[in-house]
């Protein structure tokens, strides 16, 4: 009899039939003896719905408030759903996460979670009930309600199997696994057996949406395997684990990209001590995540300094920066929303020479301009224009042999 953490995105539970749907499926395995807890998300569509009725209220909504409106959406799918477990002959019973003590700290909208309490879920599984938990969702120390940041029901999954210890955490959505790169962009894509937690936190990090990043850092963390596979078919998906010796015979194993960053160009700016810090803190303080971070060499002791930051703070970055352009003397500030960044990731990268190179190469075949790059130990981000995303996805995914699994 195993312990068992299943998580069903939006899609997975977006009608009553879905619903019924995930229901039964559930109910099979509660059948063989397992103990089940379900961790759901919003219906799909939902929670950009209830994000819209915040902005038609006031341009800037409050974030406290927000949380409370957004948290509603799971709190629909955890009724029906249990409601339909009822209905089909079991016992059930939902809970919100300050019901089942999920603490977080108190950053609205982002909140990480510090703490789950662990006996509710038991009581109520001891009594053998099928256990559903609102995804995405806590409650911070002083009693407020806090939201864990898009995506955050895999987070609530991955941290419930930790804090129960359950023998597998099983995240269900609408690909059969992870893939070698979204394939719904290119149709070639190969659905991965096993990812290491470093590839997976890469993914995410770089734009892979099939699982949210911090869902990623806990499980690594708290050595808690993922299984992502699809509701909607019994197939085997993919095993997110610990890395093992064979990864490393692969040089590239998956391909990201994230539409979601803008480029800033802060021109002529003086080459001394303390400038950096001078633009970087103002945007720190504003809350404003900075990614890549390019600076030439200088001329005449005037510098560019190129970085990105995400598309939804350009607005703010821009005009928090033309004030401190002014006023650390630089020549202008520039701007440009259509850019991609495309990502190459593998663990195998750290022991082959050459992957830079024929990421360039690929890409100069096609006549794609490279604006930025950078690269880690497992990884190599070049910043494109944003046309020309799904082409170098296609291009790169082809020419690192990913299709068949046999790479240089
Ligand atoms: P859910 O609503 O179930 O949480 P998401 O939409 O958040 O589902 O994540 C699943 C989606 O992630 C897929 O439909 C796919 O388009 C996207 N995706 C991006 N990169 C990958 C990848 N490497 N492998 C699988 N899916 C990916
Ligand atoms: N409903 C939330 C969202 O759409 C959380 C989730 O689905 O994981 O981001
Ligand atoms: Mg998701």
């Amino acid at each position: 009899m195993a312990l068992i953490v299943q998580k069903y995105g939006g899609t997975s539970v977006g009608s009553i039939e879905k619903i019924q749907n995930v229901a039964k499926k559930v109910i099979e395995e509660h059948k063989k003896g397992n103990r089940m807890v379900v961790v759901l998300s919003a219906m799909s569509g939902e929670t950009n719905k209830l994000i819209e009725l915040a902005h038609q209220m006031t341009a800037d909504p409050d974030t406290r408030e927000l949380d409370v409106l957004m948290a509603t959406g799971e709190q629909v799918s955890i009724a029906l759903f249990s409601m339909a477990v009822k209905s089909m002959g079991y016992d059930a019973c939902s809970l919100l996460g300050f019901q089942v003590g999920i603490r977080t700290d108190q950053i609205y909208g982002k909140a990480r979670i510090q703490d789950i309490r662990t006996e509710r879920v038991f009581q109520e599984l001891e009594k053998n009930r099928i256990v559903s938990i609102a995804g995405f969702q806590g409650l911070d120390e002083e009693g407020n309600i806090t939201t864990l940041g898009r995506g955050g029901s895999d987070t609530t999954a991955v941290a419930m199997a930790a804090a129960l210890k359950a023998d597998v955490c099983e995240i269900y959505t609408d690909v059969t696994g992870v893939f070698t790169t979204d394939p719904n962009i290119c149709p070639r894509a190969r659905k991965m057996d096993y990812i290491s937690y470093e590839e997976m936190l890469e993914m995410a990090s770089l734009g892979a949406k099939v699982l949210e990043i911090r869902s990623v850092e806990f499980a690594k963390k708290f050595n808690v395997p993922i299984h992502v596979r699809s509701t909607f078919s019994n197939e085997r998906g993919t095993m997110v684990v610990s890395e093992t010796k064979d990864m490393e015979k692969i040089t590239v194993s998956g391909i990201a990209f994230n539409k979601n960053e803008a480029r800033i160009t802060i021109s002529k700016v003086p080459d001394k001590p303390g400038i950096a810090a001078a633009i970087f803190n103002p945007l720190v303080k504003a809350g404003i995540v900075v990614d890549m971070i390019v600076q030439n060499t200088s001329e005449e002791g005037l510098t560019d300094l190129t970085f990105t930051v995400a598309k939804a703070d350009f607005y703010k970055s821009m005009k928090f920066l033309s004030d401190v352009a002014k006023g650390i003397g630089a020549e202008k500030v520039l701007g440009d929303e259509n850019i991609a960044k495309v990502s190459i990731i593998g663990v195998g990268m750290r022991t082959h020479a050459g992957v830079a190179q024929k990421m360039f190469t690929t890409l100069a075949k096609e006549n794609i301009n490279i604006m930025m790059i950078s690269t880690s130990e497992i990884k190599i981000s070049c910043v494109i224009e944003e046309k020309y995303t799904e082409l170098a996805v296609r291009v790169l995914h082809e020419a690192f042999g990913l299709e068949n699994g046999t790479q240089i």
